[in-house]
């Protein structure tokens, strides 16, 4: 393709350097509503297009069929849940009627045969992940049947991680030992706050008590590592009350932290619109409450990994972190090479060779197709050259915080500084604000770069990113 920039490019980049034109320390950075994407994938998914469908995943599944020593990463998608949380941006679906997850997993064991039949070889399965929705919605049988089915396909391997995110709420001490006996070595607990003003405010109360549980009794069976999930900027949130959570999760001392900023986005995620906005706390709050979790947390021991994340100083992904081997994918942060993505469930996006694939969001659409015998794949994309070597450049970003810039010249036969001239030249107020540094051989994400403004200097080589109402779509950065 080309590689002179186009207009939308052009003024996507205008966009990224007006905002930052006044930024001249990292305090009012903080400040500045700036929208971007988390980049948990490039190109980003709402790139996708309708015209890649079933044919093409297939096509793209055969040709990696000659490849059996890449391997494996497996993502499954449990949609159901039954409560809704109203911060949710997740594709969930509510429910009591359990007849619809033996189906569901029944549809899921099919369709892991669909995609292994084009697939084939022998793969090693280094990671696998079920996410939601709530995965422990699922009873004892079927999550036997699952994971009987995934070790039909895939040979696990002991240095494997394969986690699943638990609601507290709905696991006890058998439900817990069958997670081990399973395979699982993580587990990740949706803790959010344990302010009860709050958990009542996001209709998700669980108490102290009940997480600490969970977490002694996966200390007990041996799990390898175990994440909290903390989210700041949720309403009737203060700093005096997220100080107390602060400390009661520091004194509980899980592997690993992610503290994410929520997002609230009525427009686009219905079930957010049952919070009031009288409830939200201002963004001078948010911004104290998020400084001191970060403080408190350092303090205490904890690395920062980069955007949300941090991990104690022994766990693989601070190790992984320090040696400049972190990975990402839709999961977000890995210690995990490179692998191929098979995603299996409804909204599920799957990263084989150069191409992403996701299947039906609606659950319905998804088992329908599952039921018809053809893969459930919704939209997708190909992506290009120019794709790849941005995709890795942002990557690198992310996780490495530096670009070696004849790396790519040598790989991708550019020469860097024309290729990228523009998006240097969009890095530009970024560099005065203390953020990255250009120089000769490299770009290098600064200290405060790596805390601040990741997605911002990563979306200086977004070629997609064209106006303010799709930068909009994104939650915020800071
Ligand atoms: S936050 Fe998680 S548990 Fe709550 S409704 Fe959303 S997917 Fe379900």
């Amino acid at each position: 393709m080309s590689l002179s920039p186009s207009s939308l490019i052009e003024r996507s980049l205008t966009l990224i350097k007006s905002e930052f034109d006044h930024f001249g320390d990292s305090t009012i950075m903080k400040e500045v509503d700036i929208r971007a994407p988390r980049y948990t994938s490039y190109p980003t998914a709402d790139r996708f297009v309708e015209a890649f469908g079933p044919e093409d995943y297939i096509r793209h599944l055969q040709a990696r069929e000659m490849r059996p020593a890449v391997p494996l990463s497996v993502y499954v998608h449990i949609p159901f849940c039954s409560a809704l949380c109203y911060y949710c941006a997740c594709s969930k679906k509510i429910t009591r009627n359990y007849e619809k997850a033996e189906r569901y997993v029944r549809h899921l064991v099919a369709e892991l045969s669909l995609v292994d039949a084009r697939l084939g070889g022998d793969r090693r399965l280094l990671q696998l992940h079920l996410g939601g929705g709530t995965p422990t919605f699922l009873k004892e049988r079927e999550l036997r049947i699952l994971m009987s089915a995934l070790r039909e396909h895939y040979a696990l391997s002991s240095s494997g991680e394969y986690s699943i995110e638990v609601d507290p709420r709905t696991v006890d001490d058998e439900k817990m030992a069958l997670l081990s006996e399973l395979g699982f070595n993580r587990i990740s607990l949706g803790v959010q706050d344990f302010d009860r003003q709050v958990q009542t405010a996001i209709n998700r109360v669980q108490p102290e008590t009940l997480v600490q549980s969970v977490l002694d009794r996966a200390r007990s069976l041996g799990f390898e590592s175990t994440n909290f999930d903390l989210i700041y900027g949720l309403p009737r949130q203060t700093l005096a009350g997220f100080e107390k959570t602060i400390d009661s999760v520091i004194a509980m001392r899980p592997d690993r932290i992610a503290l994410y900023s929520y997002a609230h986005m009525p427009l686009v995620f219905k079930s957010q619109r049952l919070i009031s906005i009288n409830d939200m706390p201002n963004v001078a709050t948010s911004q104290a409450v998020f400084r001191m979790a970060n403080e408190r947390l350092e303090a205490a021991g904890y690395e920062y990994i980069g955007m949300d994340h941090y991990a104690l100083p022994d766990d693989p992904l601070a190790k992984a972190h320090r040696n400049g081997l972190l990975h990402r994918n839709f999961q977000g942060y890995t210690t995990q090479p490179d692998c191929d993505l098979v995603a299996l469930g409804s909204s599920s996006i799957s990263r084989i060779g150069s191409c992403y694939s996701q299947n039906q969001k609606s659950t319905n659409d998804y088992n329908d197709c599952i039921s018809q015998g053809i893969l459930p794949t919704q939209r997708g994309l190909e992506l290009s050259r120019d794709d790849m070597l941005r995709r890795a450049i942002i990557m690198a970003i992310m996780c490495q915080g530096e670009v070696d810039k004849e790396t790519f010249e040598v790989n991708y036969l550019i020469d860097f500084n024309q290729y990228f001239a523009e998006e240097l030249l969009a890095l530009e107020p970024l560099m005065q604000a203390g953020m990255v540094d250009d120089e000769s051989s490299r770009i290098v994400v600064t200290a405060t770069g790596r805390r601040e403004a990741l997605r911002l200097i990563s979306a200086c080589f977004d070629r997609y990113l064209s106006d303010q109402k799709s930068r909009a779509r994104y939650s915020k950065v800071l």
